[in-house]
């Protein structure tokens, strides 16, 4: 085995895409063999924390979901923007015009959101109308200095129907807007994968992270000095972004 395979500690493993697809009656359907691998990396004693940029639901809602599908996860395993972003939204004194989806807003239950100083987008799925697109732009342009806060960057995702457009498109459309850059809580974010580090207590060089987004998964931890390794299942079996270039192994 080689001296850097002997060195790790510790797995981070993304949600969609590579336990699961979502979408449909059920919410989602199990990757084959997931849960089983679940179960192995816990029993070998390595570290496991659950990195995602699920934004559809609160975690605790989206846990149960995942619970229900068969997979040994609980709340305090998963590293996710929303909670994040409350920390941020905390600190500097932000208070969010929200665009995210319905089910997420619990997440931002004690949170000041009178008088927005700043818009917060996640994948709202549905709630990307144009109207609610145009009220954010509008608080957003509104503002002395824009902050635009997104959960994550995707460009699209798998669910069980195909392929469909996750928030990195709509941030884009605000950025340019309002002649912003967004400021993105959550994958690729070097601080969202520091903080999912910390959790688990394993340096970068200890650790792989586990995904089928080339961008967020496999170039985020590779930025951050991890190992990662793209899985041919969720949006690399339909992509094109990514294709041919299954393993990464080395942060470089
Ligand atoms: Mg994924």
């Amino acid at each position: 085995m080689a001296a850097w395979a002997r060195a790790v500690r510790g797995l981070l493993l993304d949600i969609s895409g590579v336990l699961y697809d979502s979408g449909g009656e059920g919410g989602g359907v199990p990757i084959a063999g997931s849960a089983e691998a679940v179960q192995r990396i816990k029993a070998s004693g390595l570290k496991l924390r659950f990195c995602t940029n699920e934004t559809q639901a609160t975690r605790e809602k989206f846990v149960k979901k995942l619970q229900g599908l068969g997979f040994d996860i609980s709340v305090a395993e998963v590293t996710a923007p929303a909670p994040a972003a409350c920390r941020l939204l905390k600190e500097r004194g932000l208070r969010p015009h929200l665009l995210v989806h319905d089910d997420l807003v619990p997440e931002f239950a004690d949170i000041d959101k009178t008088n927005p100083n700043c818009v917060v987008i996640g994948d709202a799925a549905e709630n990307f109308s144009y109207a609610n697109l145009n009220e954010a732009f509008r608080v957003l342009i509104g503002l002395e200095k824009p902050v635009l806060i997104s959960l994550g960057k995707g460009r699209y995702y798998k669910e069980t129907d195909g392929l469909k457009l996750d928030v990195g498109a709509y941030m884009k459309a605000l950025e340019y807007a309002c002649d912003v850059q967004a400021e993105v809580v959550g994958k690729p974010a070097k601080a969202f994968f520091e903080s999912a580090l910390a959790e688990m207590g394993v340096r970068p060089e200890q650790a792989i992270m586990i995904g089928d987004d080339i961008v967020s998964d496999v170039g985020g931890a590779q930025q951050c000095g991890m190992r990662a390794v793209q899985v041919r299942t969720g949006k690399y079996s339909l992509s094109r972004v990514g294709a041919g270039s299954i393993l990464h192994l080395r942060p470089d």
